[in-house]
């Protein structure tokens, strides 16, 4: 989806669907350290690293309940890099940082 600004809030299922680029980065596992938000650098067991794309989307909720569902208010958190699409519809959006960055 192309574009400016949109409210997350504001989007249908396609358009919300639309808003990721398939980069994957979001699908490997975090860590939540006294409130902040780090990325290590082991991917989801489901995620096929040839494609980039979950194994199980459309059941993920069942298989994986460890898989957070993004929603605005989930975007809103901080888990999605800075760069990511919804990540950049949030302003003053504060990114998670890479385990061994600090
Ligand atoms: S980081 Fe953003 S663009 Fe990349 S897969 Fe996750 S939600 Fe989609």
């Amino acid at each position: 989806m192309a574009g400016g600004k949109k409210r997350l809030e504001d989007l249908d299922v396609q358009q919300w669907e639309e808003f990721c680029e398939r980069c994957a980065r979001c699908c490997y596992e975090k860590i939540d350290f006294e409130g902040r938000i780090y990325y290590m650098r082991i991917p989801c067991d489901q995620l096929d690293l040839s494609t980039g794309l979950c194994r199980i989307y459309d059941e993920r909720d069942r298989i994986r309940n460890d898989c957070q569902r993004l929603t605005p208010e989930v975007v809103a958190a901080g888990i999605l890099p800075a760069d990511c699409p919804y990540a950049k519809q949030v302003a003053n959006y504060q990114g998670p940082m890479l385990a061994e960055e600090e």
